[in-house]
């Protein structure tokens, strides 16, 4: 047998919060120092080695769907593997779900984003429904005489996996039903139907006929689901069991076979005169939805940060123990600029993330608020379209094994392309940014006014936000230019808390790189003179 030499070690039992400076600094900027502490416990706790065990035996072993029972009823359920429901077990425990409309400290979205992009780093599949139920929770909250009793299910942190009627529940998940064939992104088209059980308006009982395309995670104890009623399409509040305890009618037809996010189930689900109940007015179903829609794109931006920094980690834990031509990788120069530039990525995604969870922690501040309508689409757009050219590096750092589906990049890198997909496809958040800066002017002077903040300290800066003043000026061609308007008020963003809190070894490399050099090209082109080490540390410090 030959010896095995020149292999790297698993990346297990480490602090994923204390390792990564970058998440650290921005913890204390945006969601204060008070979070320190809470954070690196969380941090340990889901570093350890049984946590990376769960999440590759949640994914190895999908969820089943069980149509009927064995003497021929429908069940309509899906059975997971035992390590699915314990990750949710302590990802609900751990408040990571919902905990910060429990907690209303001053910085507690912002901590729970930088919780739930440590979550990230291990498994995927269990946000799904925790991102559904974070978002859920202020659209129920408006209404609390008709769902008042769901909110203590969903702020609970006990996970209840049990298929029971909710009055025997001790928490409950929540999911929600937009996507038709028909179309997706385009929720206009909808042709779900909803005719009032009697008496119509907010409160009041529906039954929905048709069916819904995609219709993830289905054994949430409740959906968000939008459907065309008299007065237009609407938003409802559908169930799994009517008050009475029986089983509402959501007939499941298949679960799809997706390329990654596989500890998940997503299924296509038709209504046959489902029982619902509306939420707000007939007619007002897509700014309903997209109240939701706010915070599960947050939570898509913050994961996909979190998915960049475990992959950038595991290929810089890698290299330092694997050589190549008599030297270890991490000290070949051009494996060293690969990485660096990777890490930079990272530390920027963090830092965009982080600066847009705090803006859901000002309460009435009214520059927060329209700073985060036009920073939601931008950082949603931005972070998760850069999250799959980040894994695949991350990737390659491995040579061969990192195509290997026994490590750990192969699950990350299918994962990767999935949130810039879903809560609104790339175009769709571009066009969004275009929406929010025609529909409300001010949200440009509260954007303005953070990066005015950085104004004077570096030319390349200043010459960057003269140019996409100019840009957004502009009115000509700007439905086609909407993706690089995007990406450079992004940029813009990144570079501005750069200079305004450092490093400044980030700062300069990420000018001279991303403001600098034209549109962004493949990772490992950062010129001499950066001090590389420098970047790598701010992402993965052993
Ligand atoms: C794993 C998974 C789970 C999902 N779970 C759920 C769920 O639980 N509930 C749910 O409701 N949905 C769910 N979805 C659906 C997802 O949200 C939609 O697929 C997504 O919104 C896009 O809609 P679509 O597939 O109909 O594509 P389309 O709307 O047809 O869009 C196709 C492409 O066209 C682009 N496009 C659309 N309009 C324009 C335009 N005007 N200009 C330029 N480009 C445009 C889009 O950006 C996209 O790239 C899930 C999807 C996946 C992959």
């Amino acid at each position: 047998m030959s010896d095995v030499a020149n292999q790297s070690s698993e990346l297990l039992d480490y602090n994923l919060f204390t390792t990564c400076p970058a998440l650290v600094d921005a913890v204390a900027r945006d969601a204060g120092a008070a979070e320190h502490d809470r954070l690196v416990a969380l941090g340990e706790r889901l570093g350890r080695a049984e946590m990376f065990a769960l999440a590759d035996a949640a994914n190895r072993n999908p969820p089943v769907l069980q149509l009927f029972d064995r003497f021929g009823r429908r069940r309509d359920a899906v059975e997971f593997h035992p390590s699915w429901h314990e990750l949710l077990k302590r990802l609900v425990a751990e408040g990571l779900h919902t905990g910060s409309w429990n907690d209303t400290g001053p910085g507690a979205h912002a901590a729970r984003a930088a919780g739930y992009m440590l979550w990230a780093e291990i498994e995927n599949g269990t946000q799904c429904p925790a991102t559904m139920t974070y978002g859920a929770v202020p659209t129920l909250a408006r209404q609390p005489e008709d769902f008042g009793e769901w909110l203590p299910l969903l702020l609970s942190r006990e996970y209840d996996p049990r298929f029971v009627p909710t009055k025997h529940k001790r928490g409950a998940l929540m999911g929600m039903g937009m996507t038709e064939k028909q179309g997706g992104s385009d929720v206009r088209s909808n042709t779900t139907r909803a005719e009032p059980a009697g008496a119509r308006g907010p409160g009041r009982e529906y039954r929905l006929t048709g069916h819904k395309w995609f219709f993830s995670a289905p054994m949430c104890d409740a959906f968000l689901v939008l459907a065309q009623a008299a007065g237009g399409l609407s938003c409802f509040f559908m169930p799994r069991h009517l008050p009475d305890g029986s089983l509402n009618t959501l007939r499941l037809q298949r679960l799809k076979e997706k390329v990654g996010n596989r500890s998940n189930a997503s299924s296509e689900v038709e209504f046959d005169s489902t029982y619902a109940v509306l939420i707000g007015e007939e007619g007002r179903g897509i700014p309903t939805i997209l109240e939701m829609g706010v915070y599960t794109r947050l939570d898509n931006a913050v994961a996909s940060a979190g998915l960049m920094r475990q992959c950038v980690s595991q290929a810089v834990h890698h290299a330092r123990e694997r050589s190549a031509f008599g030297r270890l990788l991490i000290d070949q120069p051009l494996m060293r600029n690969v990485l660096s530039d990777l890490a930079l990525e990272c530390e920027a995604a963090v830092v965009l993330a982080m600066r847009l969870a705090r803006t859901f922690d000002t309460g009435d501040d009214e520059a927060e608020i329209l700073l985060r309508r036009v920073l939601t689409p931008v950082a949603k757009y931005w972070i998760c379209k850069r999250t799959p050219g980040v894994c695949a590096e991350a990737m390659e750092v491995f040579g061969g094994n990192g195509y290997v589906e026994e490590g750990p990049l192969a699950r990350r890198f299918r994962e990767s392309p999935l949130n810039s997909i879903w809560e609104g496809s790339g175009n769709i958040m571009c066009l969004d940014v275009l929406r929010a800066l025609a529909r409300e002017p001010r949200a440009r002077e509260a954007l303005e006014a953070i990066l005015s903040a950085a104004k004077g300290r570096d030319e390349r800066f200043d010459a960057f936000l003269a140019k996409l003043s100019t840009e957004l000026d502009s009115t000509q061609d700007v439905e086609l230019r909407a993706r690089k308007l995007s990406e450079r008020i992004a940029l813009a963003v990144q570079a501005s808390v750069f200079l305004t809190h450092g490093p400044a070894t980030s700062a300069e490399a990420f000018l001279a790189t991303r403001l600098c050099s034209g549109p962004p090209g493949a990772f490992g082109t950062l010129p001499a003179g950066v001090n590389q080490g420098a970047l790598i540390e701010r992402v993965f410090r052993v």
